[in-house]
């Protein structure tokens, strides 16, 4: 069995959780890779599924004893990464890695795990699409969703580092091209 890795990264509000969470629960090959991280849980986040929960002083640790695949200071004092011992678990079963993340942490995935690895950019129809959903969702102040809207257009210039591009307008035809683009890369 080859170890192999897809990585799917997209502007917030692509709905990339979406097609993410459906393609984990078709094809049983497939398992999530679960993030460290040194922020403190959130609401009913569990240990060891939404996030591998350290201090801060554990993950530096973590760091000087070269246990991560990468990591970053994704916000200030909160750090992120992903553990060699996380990629091994997986591949140990035969499993194909999926990454669920920023558009950055995707190209630099991609360029660690190289042949391995497929990335996929998930991407929303347009701006103002995605602008409309963000509304749409409810969640987020005015101010918010301006602010997120201009990250995403900044993240929609990444576009090209991509092996390859899906565009989520109607979801019932992003699973199904989600889908052919997994067993193209597995090759079934
Ligand atoms: P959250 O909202 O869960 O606190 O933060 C999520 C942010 O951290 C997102 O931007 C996500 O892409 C990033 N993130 C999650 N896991 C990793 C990881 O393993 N490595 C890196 N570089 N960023 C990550």
């Amino acid at each position: 069995m080859k170890q192999k890795v897809i990585i799917f990264s997209a502007p917030s509000g692509s709905g990339k959780s979406t097609i993410v969470k459906y393609l984990l629960s078709k094809y049983p090959f497939l398992e999530f890779s679960v993030s460290a991280t040194s922020r403190a849980p959130r609401g009913l986040e569990k240990d060891g599924v939404d996030y591998y929960f350290f201090t801060p002083e554990r993950f530096r640790e973590l760091v000087a004893q070269d246990a991560f695949v990468e990591y970053e200071e994704v916000y200030p004092g909160s750090f992120y990464g992903t553990l060699k011992s996380e990629v091994e678990r997986i591949w140990k079963k035969g499993h194909t890695i999926v990454f669920d993340i920023d558009v950055k942490g995707g190209v630099n995935l991609k360029r660690i795990f190289g042949d391995k690895a497929l990335s996929v950019f998930i991407k929303p129809p347009s701006i103002q699409e995605l602008e409309r959903r963000l509304i749409g969702r409810g969640t987020d102040s005015a101010e918010a969703i301006a602010k997120r809207v201009g990250k995403a257009a900044e993240e929609l210039t990444y576009e090209d580092r991509f092996d390859r591009v899906l565009i989520n307008d109607n979801l019932e035809v992003a699973f199904k091209e989600a889908s052919d683009i997994v067993e193209d890369f597995i090759g079934r």
